[in-house]
């Protein structure tokens, strides 16, 4: 009795196995091969958006580009070999290692076009303003601790015995104060302790500003100041600067310490400066786009606004848009300026002469700060940072679809502590969905790092670019500048002629 129970039983498990086992065939559409094959086409089709999709490699790219890819597959292994990857720390903690690395002359060697995004008065050397500095018997500095109105470091020249209390010359404190050089570089730049929330990260940023504006802006200083930093491009083999400026009359010197050259002045020096930089580069070229703080009231931006209007007028070739900058977490909103750029409109239309906007918007981590729909509402011609893009789904493929490009500064994001891993970096995405971007540093005075190179090399590892992705973005770097039609065809055929003997020495 008992073993007839067992072998119905068996019988029973064995039919409910056999059961399972039709059930769980495999339909014939769910092999292995064509299951590769949908694979491979969703993977195409998502190649086929990214904004390098159209690039074709020649033979002798091809050859650069298999270069690069293994280079960096064994760069990504040693990194993931020793658990630190450099584009996810903290920049300065790998500065020097990302000097020493092929990867590194390589980018360096590359014609990369223009920076697009770069404030002229953080783009020069902090060791050079230091120096100049020391060289210049007017420049005091502010040495005591902040007291509301002035910060320690703050530069500003004065005749001798005529600086407010608490300025000092800055050669009698070279002699006086021990380390004091060192102390005062330490003021201007930011290293691997900067490591906080955002919020605080600004407040230190902006006090550098306060620091040094006084020393760029005076006039016997500011052309040398501007020609080191056109150097330091022109040696990373960058052929093309747009450059925000906040003070389009606000030099002085000790004749006028209160009273603002006349923009031509400061026009006039800026045709000397091209010219100077064009014999170490004959085919540098550089313009200006005003930008002013967003933190004013409506009526000081829109005096600044029908000023720069008016003065772009007389210098279309120098002057070549308009902007508004600093924190957004902090500063109006940009809806907070709408009126004055639509009063802008009926300007233009009124004189026919445009003032195109180059908007600094969507620089934020906060949901809340939705002022890319102004930028794009509003008819920016470019996106200054607009990493915040990402949360705005339906924005983000209008931009898509009427080309926008973006200034993507990686390096400025994850200093500024915005985005601290660059692999989860949102302009990858933008990248991959078919957005134009450009790259550029921002203030790299104050990150304490040169050129674009450094950018580059994080982004090429983070993003694992390829060679038709750089090739993209330094073209777009032209193709998007504010140069008219016919500067860009000149630039770019400059730019072309670069890329080929670049490609033909780089080899192996
Ligand atoms: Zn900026």
């Amino acid at each position: 009795m008992q073993k007839s129970a067992q072998f119905v039983a068996l019988v029973l498990m064995m039919a409910v196995i056999g059961c399972k086992t039709h059930d769980l065939k495999e339909p014939e559409s769910k092999d292995l091969s064509s299951y590769m094959q949908v694979r491979k086409s969703w993977k195409d089709a998502d190649a086929a958006r990214s904004s390098a999709a159209a690039v074709v490699l020649t033979e002798a790219e091809q050859k650069v580009d298999g270069q690069l890819r293994k280079m960096r597959l064994e760069m990504l292994s040693h990194y993931k070999s020793t658990h630190f990857f450099p584009p996810a720390r903290n920049f300065y903690q790998s500065k020097k290692h990302i000097e020493e690395t092929a990867l590194f002359g390589f980018l360096q060697r590359m014609p990369k076009g223009g920076i697009l995004h770069l404030h002229m008065s953080a783009m020069g050397d902090a060791d050079w303003m230091v120096n100049r500095a020391m060289q210049t018997p007017e420049m005091h500095v502010y040495w005591r601790h902040h007291n509301g109105e002035h910060i320690k470091g703050e530069m500003r020249a004065f005749e001798r015995g005529k600086a407010p209390t608490g300025f000092f010359p800055v050669q009698e404190l070279a002699s006086d104060v021990v380390s004091f050089k060192d102390s005062l570089r330490a003021l201007l730049v930011f290293d691997e302790h900067i490591d906080r929330d955002s919020v605080d990260i600004w407040t230190e940023f902006e006090r550098v500003f306060q620091r040094i504006t006084g020393f760029v802006t005076y006039r016997p200083i500011w052309s040398d100041y501007l020609y080191e930093g056109l150097l330091i491009l022109a040696k990373d083999n960058i052929q093309h600067a747009e450059l925000r400026l906040p003070f389009l009359n606000t030099l002085y010197d000790l004749d006028a310490p209160a009273n603002p050259y006349a923009l031509a002045d400061f026009v006039q020096t800026f045709v000397e400066v091209q010219q100077r930089i064009r014999k170490i580069d004959p085919g540098f070229t550089m313009n200006i786009i005003h930008a002013n703080l967003r933190f004013f009231d409506q009526q000081t931006i829109w005096n600044d606004i029908t000023f720069t209007h008016q003065n772009r007028t007389k210098y279309p070739q120098w002057l070549k848009g308009y902007d508004l900058v600093a924190e957004e977490d902090a500063g109006h909103p940009t809806l907070f300026h709408v009126e004055n750029f639509l009063r802008l409109d009926s300007l233009e239309t009124a004189t026919g002469v445009s003032l195109p906007l180059y908007l600094h918007d969507g620089e934020s981590d906060w949901v809340s700060v939705d002022n890319l729909y102004d930028a794009i509402l509003l008819g920016t011609r470019r996106i200054g940072h607009g990493f915040n893009l990402f949360r705005f789904p339906g924005l983000m493929e209008r931009v898509r679809e009427e080309q926008i490009c973006m200034e993507i500064n990686p390096l400025s994001n994850q200093i500024l502590g915005y985005v601290r891993d660059l692999r989860i970096h949102p302009a990858s995405i933008f990248w991959g969905s078919g957005i134009p971007l450009t790259i550029s540093s921002d203030d790299p005075l104050i990150f304490d790092y040169h050129g674009l190179s450094y950018d580059f090399w994080s982004i090429f590892l983070a993003w694992e670019l390829g060679l038709a992705d750089l090739k993209a973005l330094c073209q777009n770097s032209l193709v998007h500048s504010a140069m008219t039609p016919e500067e860009k065809k000149k630039a770019l055929a400059v730019w072309d002629k670069r890329w080929n003997e670049f490609i033909k020495k780089e080899q192996f």
